[in-house]
């Protein structure tokens, strides 16, 4: 791909370019897009940008004068397969018109700002990061009217559950029960040449997919692993995999969700997150302690155990997120480390004996994340712990859905709500500051963001379940 604006525009050319879409993210992490005809444009784009209207994007108005620009870093050029007509695609970077200075609610700004803060502590010049998110897939009832995995399945109420695994209810034949999608075969596994299809495409744009398969909820939950990839390449790449698996399902008469429980009494999706410094082409996690991990491998996760509860305000951003951090559906429940155990927050996988291998997964945050905030944030976390040679803390090798409450009320427990973990945030949140990584406008602005616009208006809604429950009182 082109790394300079002469050879993007040969690049353009040779491939018959009409024209170039730029992208950019806003503060909750969806990617918006407006499209250029290349004919009027020159290398100028790469220093001025494009203009627009920032007063209409979600949590950047108000405060803002409304005229920014987004200006495209040439090095993040693919085509773009989703266009009817030859398209080349540019990630941008939001600027102030005026003082030309990066907006600091620009969240891949502050992913830039972390990796070069990485750097100057001297602790380590690269952060890899391997996001693994799962996402379910269902029939999109606009263009198909069967009911098999459709979003028939989704019904908070008991009785449609119970219904919908028994005969005569929403089911219309045999299929993969709760928790059994992990994984037979086809025709058991109905979506492998859908998730084949959306890999195709993944490998065009130069993403490495180690594999795909069907995970363990019913009704369609999938899962494609990608390579890991040093933080700021895979938070660009993070929104071409949310736009490669939507496309690709849409092509399908399918329809995606990435929010963490679609489903009631099914496995939720996350977006476990392994991470790992290096330094000086070295790995530096691998060690003679615990699990194989070095001690600033272990300090690291000391990091992440103590912000744990305030990391969440990113990494499990939503009030749908508490639905999935319950014990019983292999999702995380308490701040602890484990090698093998995954109910515990921090899981050292034991699978390869390569010190290349070492890493450390941390298993709370799930797909609906702004990937820009919740990595940086997950790595200021690593970098505090090691800075101050945080104790992680003895490991927690049971399992910890079989621990009685008095058993687990020793334990440090991850929050249960997002009213929880925006309070933890506001109380814990230095280590995000430091080297003006994040700025208290940012976690000031999230905080109000998410209350008034999320945890707000689900609260003063009367929910379905409340039916079943007081309608006849
Ligand atoms: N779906 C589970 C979760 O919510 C994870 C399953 C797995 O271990 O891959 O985190
Ligand atoms: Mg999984
Ligand atoms: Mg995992």
């Amino acid at each position: 791909w082109p790394q300079t604006p002469k050879e993007f525009f040969a690049f353009a050319k040779s491939n018959n370019v009409e024209q170039v879409d730029l992208k950019f993210v806003d503060m909750l992490g969806t990617w918006q897009h407006c499209s250029y005809p290349i004919y009027d444009l020159d290398e100028g784009i790469f220093e001025g940008g494009f203009g627009f209207d920032g007063s209409s994007i979600r949590g950047w108005q108000a405060i803002n004068a409304s005229d920014m620009l987004a200006v495209p870093e040439v090095s993040t050029a693919r085509l773009d397969p989703f266009h009817a007509r030859p398209t080349v695609s540019l990630i941008a970077n939001i600027v102030d018109p005026i003082t030309k200075e990066n907006y600091s609610r620009d969240p891949r700004w502050i992913a830039r700002k972390g990796i070069a803060y990485m750097k100057q502590t001297g602790i380590a010049d690269t952060c890899f990061v391997g996001p693994e998110p799962e996402f379910f897939i269902f029939d999109d009832i606009r263009f198909s009217s069967s009911q098999r995995g459709s979003m028939y399945e989704i019904d908070s109420s008991e009785a449609a559950w119970n219904s919908s695994r028994t005969e005569g209810g929403a089911n219309l034949g045999h299929k993969i029960g709760y928790k059994a999608g992990y994984f037979p075969v086809a025709p058991g596994d109905t979506l492998g040449d859908v998730r084949a299809d959306m890999v195709a495409e993944m490998v065009k744009l130069g993403i490495v997919v180690e594999a795909h398969h069907h995970e363990v909820a019913t009704a369609g939950q999938c899962e494609i692993d990608m390579k890991f990839t040093d933080l700021l390449t895979m938070a660009d790449q993070f929104l071409w995999f949310k736009y490669c698996i939507k496309n690709v399902a849409k092509r399908h008469g399918k329809t995606v969700t990435f929010m963490p429980k679609p489903i009631y009494g099914d496995n939720g999706s996350g977006m476990h997150t392994h991470m790992s410094f290096w330094k000086d082409g070295k790995p530096l996690m691998a060690g003679d302690g615990y699990a194989g991990m070095s001690e600033l491998g272990l300090h690291a996760i000391g990091g992440i155990l103590k912000h744990g509860r305030s990391l969440l305000a990113f990494s499990a951003p939503t009030v749908n997120s508490y639905h999935r951090l319950v014990p019983g559906y292999e999702a995380p429940v308490t701040l602890a480390m484990s090698q093998r155990n995954r109910s515990a927050a921090c899981r050292i996988p034991m699978y390869s004996p390569s010190p290349k291998a070492k890493r450390v997964e941390f298993r709370c945050p799930d797909p609906a994340a702004n990937g820009y905030l919740s990595f940086t944030a997950l790595m200021m976390a690593m970098l505090d712990g090691i800075q101050n040679k945080i104790d992680p803390g003895e490991p927690l090798d049971r399992d910890i859905y079989e621990m009685t409450e008095e058993e687990l009320s020793h334990t440090n427990v991850a929050c249960k709500s997002l009213t929880e973990a925006l309070e933890a945030l506001e109380q814990d949140h230095a280590y995000l500051l430091k080297g003006d990584v994040f700025t208290s406008d940012l976690i000031e602005n999230w905080v109000k963001w998410k209350r008034e616009n999320e945890i707000d208006p689900v609260r003063l809604r009367p929910h379905p379940y409340e039916f079943d429950l007081y309608y006849n009182c």
